[in-house]
């Protein structure tokens, strides 16, 4: 049975978890830095300071220490601003034919038929073309990782007045119900070193963020279907 995926948005959460703790952690760290400084300067003004060198030294390694915190913090706020949605009209039949074209060489050489069946009735809906990309890559990565070679990925589009809904089909290894139960969780995965674990949560993040709903069914040396629901507006929830 179809598994409606709960409303926990975690990866956004961490996120936005992070940013918050660059940014308070940057206001002290400017302090701290303009402090040491301070110290630097007055010392190196003394000619009686004992162990002047010494002492230089060790400000030197401190303020070196403050650079490199704020360069940490500085990286997590730039990936918290990837988080933020850039919004345009676009026409998810291209971006599927874009993203699956990514992976035609894979698919070619592996004689895998990655069927297309997009309804020509889908249109415009309001979302963020690169991180739709960024679903559909994950999910058809993943999808390609799972088929044995020969095998076959379809991806079905539809359109309607409220919006888009989507259904990626694979005839792949399929996952147990306890797999299932797992998948959108961060750094949860089954393919030990091979995987990271983060592309679906990715996904599940990106979807919520852009207002859409995604499930899952699959049933194990069957294949497995992701059905996604991508409404012509995103709500202004986050
Ligand atoms: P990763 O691919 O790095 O493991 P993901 O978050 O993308 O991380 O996927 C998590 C897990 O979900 C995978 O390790 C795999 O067990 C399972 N999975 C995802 N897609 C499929 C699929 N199409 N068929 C079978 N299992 C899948």
């Amino acid at each position: 049975a179809l598994r409606q995926v709960e409303h926990s948005q975690k990866l956004s959460s961490i996120g936005r978890l992070a940013a918050g703790v660059a940014h308070e952690i940057n206001n002290p760290l400017a302090v701290i830095n303009e402090k040491t400084g301070l110290m630097r300067d007055l010392i190196g003004l003394r000619d009686d300071f004992p162990d002047k060198e010494r002492y230089l030294l060790l400000i030197d390694s401190v303020l070196k220490t403050v650079m490199r915190c704020r360069d940490i913090t500085r990286r997590m706020l730039g990936f918290a601003r990837r988080l933020d949605v850039t919004l345009e009209e676009i026409n998810i039949n291209d971006v599927i034919t874009e993203t699956s074209g990514f992976l035609n060489q894979e698919a070619l050489h592996r004689k895998i038929d990655l069927h297309l069946d997009l309804d020509p009735e889908v249109t415009g809906i309001v979302s963020d073309r690169g991180q739709l990309q960024q679903v559909f890559l994950n999910i058809l990565n993943n999808a390609l990782a799972a088929v044995p070679d020969g095998g076959h990925i379809e991806i079905h589009t539809r359109g309607d007045a409220e919006g888009v809904s989507v259904i990626v089909r694979d005839n792949g290894c399929g996952m147990s119900k306890d797999t299932m139960a797992c998948i959108f969780e961060p750094f949860f995965t089954t393919k030990k070193t091979k995987g990271t674990g983060l592309g679906l949560s990715i996904t599940y993040g990106i979807v919520k963020r852009l207002g859409g709903e995604i499930g899952v069914e699959s049933e194990l040396d069957k294949g497995t279907a992701f059905t996604l629901r991508f409404p012509k507006h995103p709500k202004h929830e986050a």
